[in-house]
This record gives structure tokens, C-alpha cells and sequence, in this order.
């Protein structure tokens, strides 16, 4: 196919250029005044972008959560995914505590077969693991292992345990990937609001507050410095917690940040109301002034990914509770926590150029070069460069699209961003060549996605 006439941004810069995809799926040709070769598709596009297709580098499909699932499974988040110019998505793998981790891949990897875009994984530890299942991972392609600060019941890993998974990522040449909040903090404030009868929603987020997020930022940059392992904060979403990571990397620890857009776009005061129940997700959502300070931090550059954490869950199951009670979700504890955007996240990030917060580089940047760069995909994801694959998304600046449920594909019946209709949008979404979305509409195939394996950061074990 030739994509003419448009604007092409990546990390060779924004330039007029017209792209050539190949049939073995890669780019071949970006130039200017390319002519079509005889029989070749041609795709006009003049006024448009032409930039390499998103990596979401943060998603849940299918998992389970207590006594209910995700809404969306690998087909329909994948799809809903294309249609908003995401064309690789690293989802999260949790091995429960007890469970064999390769086995838990494993399932994964069969509930990920059908996927209609490109995907690689990450793996989440909530025990401690022997050296041998990090070697493991690396080696099948998984550069990334998760931890978490909080949810001491079910996820959290000691500090300990912390310190011995960063010194055998690093020697692996692999990323330790953080949830930080402190979970052992948390846990006594939601027991003392349960003890004085503070059951509502709005809880939630007072029993998390962003100091608690800071300090955990804090801890595990202390732990990273130690250790000398490269670490990624996961959806950070306050100040404190964007304050710890500038911190940290000023005195040159390599720690690397991402932000979601519900953090950018939605504030505390959604969970109070009737609805208010649609809008729990960890961390919280907060203050608004929050949102100007995380602008920034990607406008700086200390923030270095925008993904989405999409976790998705059908209105019923959110009331329904993770623990099944027959009357369903009696308190504020007992609410399935996450929010759908695998489709609207471009878009979203998209807004702030609109807004004049961050530039057309920096979109492409956060969505999509940084991601590749820093979780192993680079420079085959990410990149229009000659012999990248030709994941390629055609962006029209003027599309305007309603971000209600009813005009989304995701499989889930609410939108965090009902109301609101954006201005951008995908218009032609190719994954390794092949057109996947087009015009709004999935128009690709089940199972079109293959795994991507993912490199080591480098080589410095020893
Ligand atoms: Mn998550």
C-alpha cells in the first residue's frame, strides 16, 4: 500500500512524506513524491497524520477478579484497541500466589491466541521467585516484571522481595515494573472508615491518598538505587507520587514513569453521585489540580508513557462485588476497581495537543515510541523507519468522535467519558500491512495478532 500525501511524525521528526508498506508486512519506502506501483493500494492522505500505530503498555483482558472477570477479552479489547489506532498492547499476566508462573503464562498466552493486533506480556510476581523463573521469562520474550506495594491480602510483596527481584531483573536485563501506593497504610485507613461506618464510594480515594502513593515512589526508587535496576511506575496519578520520580531521576536513578488518561481527564468528585460506583479504579482518581501537574510531567518529559490500565467491568458485575455477596457490594472495599479506555486513549492524549500542553512529537512520543523504546519493541513497533513493521495509523485531526458507550466498541455498558466527543481520530489503522480498522469499523481478522517477543534492556548481569 502507499499512504500519500500526508504528514508523517515519528522519531525522525514531522516531516511531508509519503510510506510504502511491503507485502511482507514492513515498511519499505518513506519518501516524498512516491509513485504508485502498478496494482498497488493507494490511500490518500492529505491533511492527515501519518504516524506508527499506539502501544498500550498497560491492559487486563480477560482476567479474573474475585468472583468476576474483565469485561472485555482479547478479541474485543484488541478490536475495540485497533479502531483507536492501538496496534500492540503488553497486557499483565498476575500469577496468584501458589500458582506455578509458567503455567499462569501459559493460560494466558491461549486466552491471547485470538487477538486481532499484535501482543506481548508482562508478568506479575505477588511472592517471592526463584532467579531461574526470571531467567524463564526473559528468555520467552516477557522483559518486564511487576510488583506491588499494596493490596497486602492478595498482591503485595514485601520490601524484601522487592530488593531480590530488582537484582535478578537486573542481571537478566530486565524492568521491574511498580504498583506504589503503601499498601499496609492503606489497609489500616480502610479499616478504621469500615469501623466508623464510612461505607461510601468516595472512600475509596480518601483511604488512598496521593501521600501514600509519593511514598511508595519513594521507597521503591530508594530500592532501585540499591540495586541498580531500571524501574517503571506504573498509572502514576498525583503530584507527590510525579514529585518522587523527578526526584529519583535527578539523583540519577533510572526510573521511568507512565500515566493513564483517566488520571489526566477525571477528578474525585465523579465518585460521589449515583454513578459514582462506575468510577472506582487504583490509584484513585483525585483532585484536579493533579491533572495539571501530570500535563507537565509529560510535557517535561518526567513522564514518559501515557497507557491505559484498561479494566474494564459490565455495570452489574461492579455491583454485583468482587467478593459475590448475595445482596451484592455492601461497602466501598468490595467494588471491582478499573476503568475501560484501550479505544479512546490516543485520542484523549490527542486532546492535550489540541490544548496546546504537549506537541504533536510529544503525542507520538508518549503513545508510542517511548513504549516500544522502553519494553523491548523498538525499533520493529513504534517507528515508521524503513524494515519497521508497518504499523501505521492514518489520524485525521478533524474526526470527530462521541466517547459515550453506545458510540464505543469495547465490551463494557458505561464510558468514564460520557458527554464528551473528541476531535481526532484514526480514519486507517494497518497492523503489520494489513488493515485492520478503517473509517471507524474493525475490518480485520480474528487471530491476526501474533505474541512479540520482547528484548532485554541490555546486558548488564554478571
Ligand atoms: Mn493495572
Amino acid at each position: 500500500m502507499l499512504i500519500r500525501g500526508g504528514v508523517v511524525v515519528d522519531a525522525g521528526g514531522e516531516r511531508h512524506a509519503d510510506v510504502r508498506t511491503a507485502d511482507d508486512g514492513r515498511i519499505s519506502e518513506v519518501d516524498l513524491g512516491l509513485d504508485p506501483l502498478p496494482g498497488e493500494q493507494v490511500h490518500d492522505a492529505s491533511g492527515k497524520l501519518v504516524i506508527p500505530g499506539g502501544i498500550d503498555a498497560h491492559t487486563h483482558l480477560h482476567m479474573p477478579v474475585g468472583t468476576v472477570r474483565v469485561s472485555d477479552d482479547f478479541v474485543s479489547g484488541t478490536r475495540a484497541a485497533a479502531i483507536g489506532g492501538t496496534t500492540t498492547i503488553i497486557d499483565y499476566v498476575t500469577v496468584a500466589r501458589g500458582d506455578d508462573p509458567m503455567a499462569t503464562v501459559a493460560t494466558w498466552r491461549s486466552w491471547a491466541e485470538p487477538s486481532v493486533i499484535d501482543w506481548g506480556l508482562h508478568l506479575t510476581f505477588t511472592e517471592a521467585v526463584p532467579e531461574s523463573v526470571v531467567a524463564a521469562g526473559v528468555e520467552m520474550g516477557i522483559t518486564s516484571f511487576k510488583l506491588y506495594l499494596a493490596y497486602p491480602d492478595r498482591l503485595q510483596v514485601d520490601d524484601g522481595t522487592i530488593v531480590r527481584l530488582m537484582r535478578a531483573a537486573r542481571s537478566h536485563g530486565a524492568l521491574v515494573t511498580l504498583h506504589c501506593e503503601n499498601g499496609g497504610a492503606i489497609e489500616e485507613l480502610r479499616r478504621e472508615a469500615l469501623a466508623a461506618g464510612r461505607t461510601g464510594v468516595l472512600e475509596h480515594a480518601r483511604t488512598r491518598p496521593a501521600v501514600l502513593e509519593g511514598e511508595a515512589v519513594g521507597r521503591a526508587a530508594a530500592l532501585a538505587e540499591i540495586t541498580g535496576a531500571s524501574i517503571y511506575i506504573v498509572h502514576v496519578s498525583s503530584a507527590p507520587a510525579l514529585a518522587a520520580v523527578r526526584a529519583a531521576q535527578e539523583r540519577g536513578v533510572d526510573v521511568k514513569a507512565e500515566t493513564c488518561p483517566q488520571y489526566l481527564y477525571l477528578d474525585s468528585s465523579r465518585l460521589e453521585g449515583p454513578d459514582a460506583i462506575d468510577f472506582v479504579c487504583t490509584p484513585p482518581l483525585r483532585d484536579p489540580w493533579h491533572a495539571e501537574e501530570l500535563w507537565e510531567g509529560l510535557a517535561r518529559g518526567y513522564i514518559h508513557t501515557v497507557a491505559t490500565d484498561h479494566c474494564p467491568f459490565w455495570r452489574a458485575d461492579r455491583r454485583a462485588g468482587v467478593a459475590g455477596r448475595p445482596g451484592g457490594v455492601i461497602d466501598f472495599t468490595d467494588i471491582p476497581g478499573g476503568l475501560p479506555g484501550i479505544e479512546t486513549r490516543l485520542s484523549l492524549v490527542w486532546q492535550g495537543v489540541r490544548a496546546g500542553r504537549i506537541t504533536t512529537a510529544d503525542w507520538v512520543r508518549l503513545c508510542a515510541e517511548a513504549p516500544a523504546r522502553t519494553f523491548g519493541l523498538w525499533p520493529a513497533k513504534g517507528s515508521l523507519a524503513i524494515g519497521a513493521d508497518a504499523d501505521v495509523v492514518v489520524w485525521d485531526p478533524q474526526r470527530h468522535q462521541p466517547l459515550g458507550a453506545a458510540d464505543l466498541d469495547m465490551a463494557v455498558d458505561q464510558s468514564p467519558y460520557e458527554g464528551m466527543v473528541v476531535v481526532g481520530w484514526p480514519e486507517l489503522v494497518l497492523s503489520r500491512g494489513e488493515t485492520v480498522a478503517a473509517d471507524g469499523r474493525f475490518i480485520g481478522e480474528l487471530g491476526w495478532g501474533r505474541y512479540a517477543a520482547r528484548a532485554p534492556l541490555r546486558s548488564i548481569g554478571g
